[in-house]
């Protein structure tokens, strides 16, 4: 493996263990998410203030806004119309 590749695994790593042991005691408000520097595609995200780790994702197509919600083990997903 490459120094490149081992510095990236080790460094995915740390961030994995602080978003683990992280208590989320803050959090952004509502995020444009760019799935590509300059490229948004319409959806927001909700993140933790200390390790960003994303909360809530929502992206809306027509009338309705679907809204993910990631908690520790599962991710919900709720439906709402638009005014
Ligand atoms: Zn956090």
């Amino acid at each position: 493996m490459s120094e490149l590749l081992k510095l990236q695994d080790k460094h995915r790593q740390e961030i994995k263990e602080l978003q683990e042991n992280c208590k989320h005691e803050g959090e952004t408000g509502w995020l444009q998410y760019f799935w590509a520097p300059g490229h948004w595609n319409g959806s927001y995200v909700k993140q933790c203030l200390k390790c960003g780790k994303t909360f809530e994702y929502k992206s809306s197509s027509g009338n309705e806004v679907s809204t993910f919600i990631f908690n520790d083990d599962e991710v919900s997903l709720k439906f709402s119309r638009k005014d």
